[in-house]
């Protein structure tokens, strides 16, 4: 693990891979933490919205997802228990027309998505570590005259310190569900 890093991401899903991809290409030293070792179905995020679409084609990752087998659909069609079913069908959502240049929603298995996102990451030059559980952060003393703060970041495999699990990084982020509780932040001296 390289340390110090520029910027140290917790959390290797869709966001988090997503801009370590970006960061890396733009020639930043990034490293992400990944709790998992294999991304499992969470049945979750299957569909990228055209908002989303948009994002990924500006970070250029949305080839990476299409690469991956993802799909866009033009239109939705909304079923609801309070909507007949062919309400619904005669009147589709439009995903296709609502932002210039985006062909609708991209639908991807969300395990497929973070693992194409995080193997992208890994190519840019991000150095990917997975299996990361208990992950303690420790702000330095004070922020420089820049207003950078120096954090050190422990990681635990299970129980076990795991060797070199330690990094210091100036910009720390947490692309983490808001569930997740295996992140403490320490604060020690003078900010
Ligand atoms: C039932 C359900 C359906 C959804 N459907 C959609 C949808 O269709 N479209 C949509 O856009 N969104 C959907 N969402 C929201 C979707 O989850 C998010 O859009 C997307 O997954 C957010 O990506 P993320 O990278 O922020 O978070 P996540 O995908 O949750 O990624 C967070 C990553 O952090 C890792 N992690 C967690 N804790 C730690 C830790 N302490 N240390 C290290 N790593 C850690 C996790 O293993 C995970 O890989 C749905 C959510 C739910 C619950």
């Amino acid at each position: 693990m390289p340390t110090p890093c520029d910027v140290l991401i917790v959390g290797g899903g869709i966001a988090g891979s997503s801009l370590a991809t970006a960061l890396a290409r733009d020639g930043s030293n990034v490293v992400v933490l990944e709790a998992s070792r294999s991304f499992e179905d969470r049945v979750r995020g299957e569909s990228m919205l055209p908002w989303g679409v948009l994002e990924a084609r500006e970070v250029e990752v949305e080839q990476t997802l299409l690469d991956a087998g993802a799909r866009m659909t033009p239109q939705w069609v909304h079923y609801d228990a309070f909507v007949p079913t062919e309400v619904a069908r005669a009147n589709p959502i439009p995903t296709g027309m609502m932002l210039p240049g985006i062909g609708g929603s991209m639908n991807l298995r969300h395990p497929e998505a973070c693992s194409a996102l995080i193997d992208a990451a890994a190519r840019a030059g991000t150095c990917v570590v997975r299996g990361v559980t208990d992950v303690v952060v420790t702000a330095g003393t004070k922020p420089d005259h820049d207003g950078e703060v120096t954090f050190g970041v422990a990681t635990r495999f299970g129980s076990r310190p795991s060797p070199g699990s330690t990094a210091s990084t100036d910009v720390l982020i947490a692309a983490l569900p808001v569930s997740s509780s295996s992140m403490t932040i320490e604060v020690l001296g003078g900010m």
